[in-house]
């Protein structure tokens, strides 16, 4: 344990309580691209962990009793500062995830807007009247609920979107009047550091933020299991979601989940809309997006030239380190799951699946593969690819196709292309997932709308106003009136 000082740029530790803590197991983070070190944080044991929620559960009743005005307060100077520390952000993400630096450039400014509208919702944040006397028994009787912090929350998070999503948790939870215990991705730690950092300099007090390194496996049990800890957000893969539903008791549990999302593009459809939207909507953080565009239905009369055009522009795609500007696709998070990726598009073949384009390897980065004719129960199209591949299927009904969407054991958003508002609206009511849009791809997320997942892909919605109801609990206050 030392106090706060100014932090090597190799050297990153734990945040507890607004001190540094270090253990004796060191761990090194590389950047997935080349291997190369990028900096050493620490796997945190189990006092660390004791300490990290007794630090979030003393500092919780100074959240609690702050005002409104207070919490938004620190969350606009948060703001700020990351506007200035944007640079630093958009490096640390690209450099220990592997994502293109304009991709990770983004993921600051859309972290920039779940902040802000989490410092919105702290303003906004109330209950309502309840009007008791539409009933007999509430004659006589006025009431409201008030919303209430639930306390210690426990938010685990993902490599792929290291900034934005640990914010889409932190941001509304401190919002609300919580205290956090956060577990980053193993991959990604440094952004989650240099985030706490940043709270404790824009004013948070020491212990209403604090972070964790190292595994999942013993860092996750211990966190879910605990008592102190009032409810555990979690974004990441669906198995990992099930094992901490399973374990979590009566705790509050948001999962945010995968997806293999679709894409329905009718024959009507403006088709160069399509191929512009559906090709980055396919290969951003080279697939490793949870709505990546992953399953595209074209309807017959325009499925061929639909494949041309949207194979010739994924083949354009420049590869290249993810501190090049120019490069649009990096590589996976590991090599082992490039090849997982290649196996997959094998398999796809072995089982029918023509490959069009794309699907080489080299180390941990894929080439953007096309496939068309893949069959419904490859892995490529019944699980989460995770990876810069698309399949494109064809369909000849527009029910034939909803049912080809909806035969997922997932359900987090999906889209169709199409000129016809009757069909959009067809497939809107019928097709089973959190979100749909019309004319866009499953991959749009707009950080103040309601996001999650139906299935498999979770329970619960994120967006700052959505996460803050599933992060506060509901008290009634009735009073008998005499007039
Ligand atoms: P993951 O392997 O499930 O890991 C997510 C987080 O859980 C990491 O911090 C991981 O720590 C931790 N973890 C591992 N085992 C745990 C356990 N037993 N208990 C508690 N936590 C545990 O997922 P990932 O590979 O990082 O991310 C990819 C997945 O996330 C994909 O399925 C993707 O679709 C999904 N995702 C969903 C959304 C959404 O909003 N719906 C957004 C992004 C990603 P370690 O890193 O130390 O293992």
């Amino acid at each position: 344990m030392s106090t706060l000082s100014a932090m090597s740029v190799h050297e990153y530790p734990m945040l507890i309580g607004g001190l540094e803590h270090r253990s004796e197991s060191p761990i090194i983070v590389r950047t997935p691209f080349d291997g190369q070190p990028f900096a050493t944080v620490y796997a945190a044991q189990e006092r660390h962990l004791a300490l990290a929620v007794e630090a979030a559960e003393k500092t919780a009743p100074v959240m609690r009793e702050m005002t409104r005005a207070q919490r938004a307060a620190i969350l606009l100077r948060a703001h700020a500062l990351l506007e200035k520390r944007k640079d630093l952000f958009a490096r640390t993400i690209a450099g220990e995830s592997g994502k293109p630096l304009r991709e990770a450039r983004t993921e600051v400014e859309r972290a920039l807007n779940t902040l802000f509208f989490s410092a919105e919702e702290a303003h906004r944040l109330a209950g309502e009247e309840v009007p008791m006397d539409a009933a007999p028994a509430g004659a006589g009787r006025m009431a409201m609920f008030i919303r209430e912090p639930l306390g210690v929350i426990a938010a685990i998070t993902p490599f792929n979107f290291p900034l934005n999503l640990s914010m889409h948790k932190i941001s509304p939870a401190l919002a609300a009047g919580n205290t956090v215990v956060h577990k980053p991705a193993s991959a990604t730690p440094v952004t989650a550091l240099l985030l706490a950092r940043l709270f404790l300099d824009a004013g948070l007090p020491a212990g209403a933020l604090n972070v964790v390194t190292g595994p999942g496996g013993a860092i996750g049990d211990y966190l879910v299991e605990h008592p102190g800890v009032r409810m555990v957000t979690f974004t990441g893969s669906a198995e990992v979601g099930l094992r901490i539903r399973s374990r979590a008791g009566m705790k509050r549990v948001t999962l945010e989940l995968g997806n293999n999302s679709a894409v329905i593009v009718c024959a009507d459809a403006n088709l160069d809309d399509a191929v512009a939207l559906c090709v980055p909507g396919a290969y951003a953080n080279s697939g490793q997006v949870c709505i990546s565009v992953q399953r595209i239905f074209a309807e017959e009369p325009v499925h061929e030239e639909f494949v041309e055009r949207f194979s010739e522009k994924a083949s354009q795609l420049p590869i290249g380190h993810p501190l090049d500007e120019n490069a649009a696709v990096t590589s996976l998070i590991t090599e082992a799951e490039a090849q997982r990726v290649v196996s997959w598009i094998g398999e796809a073949i072995e089982q029918g699946a023509r490959l069009v384009c794309g699907g080489g390897r080299q180390r941990a980065t894929v080439q953007p593969a096309v496939l068309t004719d893949v069959p419904p129960r490859a892995r490529l199209f019944a699980q989460e690819a995770f990876g810069p591949v698309a399949g494109i299927n064809r369909f000849a009904s527009l029910d034939e196709a909803i049912a080809a969407v909806n035969d997922s054991p997932y359900g987090l958003q999906a889209s169709i292309f199409t000129r016809d508002i009757e069909k959009a609206f067809r497939a809107a009511r019928r097709v089973h997932v959190g979100g749909f849009l019309i004319n866009d791809v499953p991959q749009l997320r707009v950080d103040q709308m309601p996001y999650g997942g139906v299935k498999l892909s979770g329970t619960g919605r994120e967006g700052p106003r959505f996460a803050i109801e599933e992060m506060t609990e509901i008290k009634l206050i009735s009073w008998r009136v005499s007039v």
